[in-house]
């Protein structure tokens, strides 16, 4: 048995496309969402993913902007920016990429955003109102993960759902989203005692860990759905051939660059689980998507709201 592949690139499409349309009515409306990025320090893979942000607003038709103190900015100074950001009419959505340099106090920064403009998903308030069962802004990865399931007919409602990690970005909110859709939730982490076992009873299992390839064929319940959040590059030439013994054309790429791709997931487990999210391809398509959805939603609600309250 191979399972069935759960392509993010296409779901991802199909929420840009509802997304832009969204763009222009608002547009046409004289409210042409914004989106500001703040990016503190040299780090690669945040330039690459703000970079990325940035690139689908404009194809979206979304107004963006960047902003990049340097790597020796204090607490204080990118406090300062976001509430600057906060007063701005013109901007709906404050995105703060994570990793801030280690001087800055990233909790405070975070909760300077204000919770409407919030698009991460990330401020007390929103994480509040996810918990309490209350409209908000969601964590952009873990609402990613919604999608999949919901435009690929899995069913939620009363399966059970292992979620192995519990970070505020993806583990805990995803496992809300999944108790707030009536799946009964077990929620697993690095203490967890016996977690191959608990992961073989999930109907759905969503493994975001940072831990390249962990979740092996012995974790997955035959037929199981499989979300693989992890993002983890692949340097070890024996783990790839072991990994990848069956993917010629990823062993070729690793030949040719010295390094894949792989999530927490070992890819053999496609040939138990019922469906699985592939890596690259997989949720990472949906987390900028959700992003552009969230800034859309920020915009409405908040200026909308504006608009009745000056009625
Ligand atoms: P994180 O903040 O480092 O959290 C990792 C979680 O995994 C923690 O709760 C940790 O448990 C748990 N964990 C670590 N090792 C474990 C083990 N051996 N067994 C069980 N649990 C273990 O990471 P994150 O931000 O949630 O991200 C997780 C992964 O998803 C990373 O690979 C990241 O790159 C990827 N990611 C991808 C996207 C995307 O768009 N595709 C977005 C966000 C993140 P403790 O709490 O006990 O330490």
């Amino acid at each position: 048995m191979s399972a069935r592949v759960l392509d993010g690139n296409k779901i991802a499409e199909q929420v840009l496309s509802e997304v832009a349309l969204e763009v222009e009515n608002l547009a046409a409306a004289g409210h042409r969402p914004g989106l500001a990025a703040l990016r503190a320090g040299s780090h690669h893979a945040s330039e690459i993913y703000v970079r990325n942000k940035i690139r689908t607003c404009e194809r979206l038709g979304m107004h963006s902007e960047k902003i990049e103190p340097s790597g020796q900015a204090t607490t204080a100074e990118l406090v300062y920016i976001v509430e600057e950001l906060n007063r701005r009419e013109d901007i709906d959505g404050i995105l703060v990429q994570l990793p801030l340099p280690p001087q800055v106090d990233t909790k405070t920064v975070l909760q300077t955003v204000a919770p409407e403009k919030d698009v991460d998903g990330l401020h007390p308030m929103n994480a509040g109102n996810l918990a309490t069962g209350r409209p908000g802004l969601v964590p952009c990865t873990p609402a990613g993960i919604m999608e999949i399931l919901k435009r690929s007919s899995i069913a939620i409602e009363g399966r059970h759902a292992v979620v192995i990690g519990r970070s505020d970005l993806v583990g805990k909110p995803v496992a809300m989203l999944l108790l707030n859709d009536h799946a009964t939730v077990t929620i697993c982490h690095s203490k967890t005692q016996n977690l191959a076992a608990i992961a073989k009873q999930a109907d759905i299992l969503v493994v975001a860990i940072g831990r390249p390839g962990f979740v092996a064929r012995d974790f997955v319940k035959l037929g199981a759905v499989v979300i693989d959040v992890g993002v983890n590059k692949l340097d070890d030439a024996r783990l790839v051939q072991e990994f990848f013994a069956g993917d010629a054309a990823r062993r070729k790429t690793f030949e040719e660059k010295g390094s894949v791709l792989i999530g927490d997931v070992d890819p053999r487990v496609a040939e138990v689980a019922g469906a699985i999210t592939p890596v690259p391809g997989g949720v990472g398509p949906l987390t900028i998507a959700m992003l552009m959805a969230n800034t859309v939603k920020a915009c409405k609600m908040r200026r909308c709201a504006a608009q009745r309250t000056a009625r």
